[in-house]
């Protein structure tokens, strides 16, 4: 497949704009294709043969969009393989972590969302008896922008509700991991969706974003990425009051109580490493209490240093590079900014990898004794970088992890269940997780404050899509 074309209608289709955008494999720097960035034009048709489609489309049986999303998934598993291939070469990301958690992430949403649709009721009374009828119809088209940071995951969590809820749509993937995307589209189209229903257009956020949010024609843009990007969307999508959902950034606390179970300073390095640390519900600021903390900042350290970073093409539980030279600066930079704040560098740093000299790699890094107030523990670095932050009573753990302008994820480690389920409630994020335990399929993921406001997965990941109309003297 040629990876300057756009999806549009149906088809593979050449752009109108010619200016190319260079698709980098961050672990060796190297040109690896090229996109083209599309403009105001291309845009225009995309969201012209979504609306087309959108007056067939959006009154489908709900069994005709499952049985649509049945072939979707038979492909998707078919060409699983190749998707891995996309993420590792796009993003970097090492091999097992890619099959076993990037790309699977995409068949769970499927597998999910088909489940949710068929239980979900579109239309029923307010209450018994009642001439209130209510009615869940698609909202329309819908513009979808998506990150790098978990590429076919986000496309998942929009593309696939988005259909299921008989909405169409244009796709803006991340210039930065397209090819995930341009291989999602190819599947869509072998499923053989109705023309026009799901589109792709490729450009960076300057571009096709802006225009996305401010076209009268999209009647919603769900959009995950940066703080920064989503305050810009929400501006430009002002003038046309078009539904935007917000999925951004976080700065996740995790509580350790002194009666944490054996393995939490070990199990919180490893999540915090992972991906290399690009995940937005990450646990960056590590919580200890004083008490332990001599010992926890001890094993935090030692497992840091057990963590290997190389090449993603390796099999293995290692660490990849981060995803782009901008990425790899700003975390540097980062890095620095701790040092001259005060805290103590514990371990990584910012020397490269001695083995890996060409590619944006960094090793594990850990600051201790910082502060709140610190910029490295308000900024959301994105990297493979963890502080640890003492503290002396329950409440003032609560203060600290919630004295953040984020809300996102936030974890307790505690074998007092009764005070985990207390610190819980008054954690202010969309996610707390208690001792390791993760979201089940179906759950809402979504953050408070300036991590966003919307809520995706599960029957929420369905509303989103949706309009609620209510017709009085329905009987
Ligand atoms: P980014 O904001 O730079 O880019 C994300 C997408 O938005 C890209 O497709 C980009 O082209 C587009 N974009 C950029 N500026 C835009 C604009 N002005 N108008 C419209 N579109 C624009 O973010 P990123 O670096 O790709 O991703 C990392 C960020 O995503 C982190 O902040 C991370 O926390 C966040 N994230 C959040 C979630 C969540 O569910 N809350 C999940 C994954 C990533």
């Amino acid at each position: 497949m040629n990876n300057k074309l756009f999806y549009i209608n149906g088809s593979w289709v050449n752009p109108n704009s010619k200016l190319e955008l260079n698709v980098v494999n961050p672990a060796t720097e190297e040109v690896i294709s090229q996109i083209t960035n599309g403009n105001e034009t291309d845009l225009n048709l995309a969201v012209q043969s979504a609306k087309k489609a959108f007056g067939e489309w959006s009154v489908t049986s709900k069994n005709t969009r499952i049985e649509y999303l049945r072939k979707l998934k038979s492909i998707y598993e078919k060409r699983f393989d190749e998707m891995s291939n996309a993420i590792i070469s796009e993003m970097g990301c090492p091999y097992d972590f890619t099959a076993g958690v990037q790309t699977q992430t995409g068949l769970d949403h499927l597998s999910d969302f088909i489940s949710q649709l068929e239980n979900f009721n579109f239309e029923g009374d307010l209450r018994d008896k009642s001439h209130n009828r209510i009615v869940y119809e698609p909202i329309g088209v819908c513009g979808l922008i998506t990150p790098w940071n978990w590429p076919i995951n986000q496309i998942a969590l929009k593309v696939i509700p988005a259909l299921a809820t008989g909405c169409t749509m244009i796709l803006k993937p991340s210039e930065i991991s397209p090819l995930s995307a341009l291989l999602f589209a190819e599947m869509v189209d072998e499923a053989g969706f109705p023309d026009g229903v799901f589109n792709l257009i490729n450009g960076d956020g300057a571009g096709v974003g802006t225009f996305m949010s401010q076209h009268k024609d999209i009647d919603l843009i769900s959009f995950t990425g940066s703080t920064r990007a989503g305050r810009l969307i929400l501006q430009n999508a002002s003038q046309t009051i078009k539904r935007v959902c917000l999925e951004l950034g976080g700065k996740g606390g995790n509580i350790v109580f002194a009666d944490a179970p054996a393995n939490a300073v070990r199990d919180g390095i490893r999540n915090v490493m992972s991906n290399s640390g690009q995940s937005c519900d990450a646990p960056t600021r590590m919580l200890v209490e004083r008490s332990i903390y001599e010992r926890s900042v001890q094993e935090a350290i030692d497992e840091a240093n057990k963590i290997q970073v190389d090449l993603p093409q390796k099999k293995g539980d290692h660490i990849g590079p981060v995803v782009s030279k901008t990425q790899y600066e700003k975390i540097i930079n980062l890095i620095q900014l701790g040092i001259k704040e005060g805290a103590t560098l514990a371990t990584g740093g910012v020397e490269k990898p001695s083995h890996l000299q060409k590619g944006y790699y960094i090793k594990p890094t850990i600051f201790t004794n910082v502060t709140n107030s610190m910029q490295i523990a308000k900024s959301e670095i994105f990297g493979p970088v963890l502080s640890i932050i003492p503290f002396d009573t329950e409440q003032e753990a609560i203060d600290i992890v919630n004295d953040t302008e984020y809300g996102l994820g936030n974890y307790i480690q505690t074998n007092d269940l009764d005070k985990a389920r207390r610190v819980a409630k008054k954690l202010r994020s969309g996610a707390v997780y208690i001792n390791g335990n993760y979201l089940e399929p179906g759950a809402p993921f979504g953050g408070y404050r300036q991590s966003g406001n919307g809520r995706e997965g599960g029957k929420w990941g369905l509303e989103e899509f949706l309009e609620v109309k209510v017709i009085a003297g329905w009987q």
